[in-house]
């Protein structure tokens, strides 16, 4: 815990120092993250102890001046591809967190279409033209948006449709994804540097990040860390567990939490079989609230075989989060954490602290 946390500060001090060196760009619109009422407290001197000291980051509070992108701006994409940006006028987001970062960052106003799992911020991205699923895209659709960026991550596809856009001269930037705590920042560092913001970019991970060591802070308090099994639920038809190698496993143990369904072996995402619920025993069940309504809520969920007699079952312990809030590893993902600690410290309460 500790190096890793230290290594984190050390990220975060980084990041304040490179956007320090900017100093004289300090144009930024408000970003639709909601500004701490505290700037978060990540950025000690290097040899203080963490969340120790509250040092002052006034020059990164936003102003209402507008941002003007540099460009054109250089990418290296997730393949090792560079990427040359010429114009963001027209951006076509391809995944709901790059379109979340993209508003976070001032820049919403140029996005030109949005994919369905973009839902967040809820009022622009629903009136914004929708080019269906990340995973099935179509190239005539997105293409006839006159886009003069497609950007996303990884998660985007087919490939076939994103060569087609490439190949109609249309720059496509897509950046990595990794299911670990410092997506968010890897992921917004990149849109910033696509958008020619670089320095609004460091500014916003770098407020991220500071909200995500504070609840690391926070979830180091815990007296034990409660069992936790995430389920991802589309009614009856898909039941499914989610183990390493998974955001949800970043956030849960990031979170002070035990992920269940990791420490009964599973890899990835699985199917639920009663055997996973024996075996892991969780203190309390994680869902998308989507999910849990396709099952028809709680009672429907401990319908699930096996799910009623363990100890989360029998308290109805059942937490649900906002999909792109809980799993998007966006602008939101050190607030999310926040509330999975919160409601992490109420289950081990609950069920007799240490
Ligand atoms: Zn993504």
């Amino acid at each position: 815990m500790w190096p890793k946390l230290v290594k984190l500060l050390t990220f975060a001090l980084v990041l304040v120092l490179l956007s320090a060196c900017g100093a004289g760009s300090t144009a930024t619109v408000p970003t639709a993250v909601p500004e701490p009422t505290a700037i978060p407290t990540a950025i000690p001197a290097p040899t203080a102890a963490p969340a120790s000291t509250t040092a002052p980051v006034a020059e990164s509070a936003p102003t209402s001046a507008m941002l003007t992108p540099v460009l054109p701006a250089t990418v290296t994409d997730y393949q090792g591809e560079t990427v040359v940006v010429e114009s963001v006028d027209r951006i076509v987001s391809l995944t709901g967190d790059i379109t979340e970062i993209i508003f976070a960052l001032g820049m919403g106003d140029y996005v030109v279409g949005v994919d369905s799992s973009a839902t967040y911020p809820a009022e622009k991205t629903k009136a914004l033209p929708n080019i269906g699923y990340q995973r099935r895209l179509n190239a005539e659709g997105i293409l006839a948006l006159n886009p003069t960026l497609v950007i996303g991550d990884e998660a985007a596809g087919p490939p076939e449709a994103l060569a087609q856009i490439r190949s109609a001269g249309v720059p496509v930037a897509l950046v990595a994804d990794p299911p670990t705590m410092e997506a968010p920042m890897q992921k917004i560092l990149f849109v910033a540097r696509a958008l020619g913001i670089p320095e609004r970019g460091y500014e916003l991970a770098g407020q991220v990040e500071a909200e995500i060591v504070r609840a690391r802070a926070d979830a180091v308090t815990l007296p034990r860390p409660p069992r936790v099994l995430f389920l991802y639920l589309r009614g009856t038809d898909v039941q499914q567990v989610a183990g390493a190698n998974t955001a949800i496993d970043a956030m849960i143990t990031a979170a002070g939490g035990v992920n269940a369904a990791t420490e009964a072996g599973i890899v990835n995402y699985a199917p639920l079989s009663a055997e996973v619920v024996i075996a892991a025993q969780p203190d309390v069940i994680l869902v998308l609230t989507k999910g849990l309504e396709s099952v028809g809520g709680v009672d429907g969920l401990l319908q699930i075989p096996g799910l009623a007699d363990t100890p989360a079952g029998q308290q109805r312990r059942v937490l649900d989060f906002d999909d792109l809030y809980l799993l998007g590893m966006g602008p939101r993902t050190g607030q999310a954490l926040a509330d999975l600690v919160a409601a992490f410290k109420d289950t081990v309460a609950q069920t007799g602290g240490s």
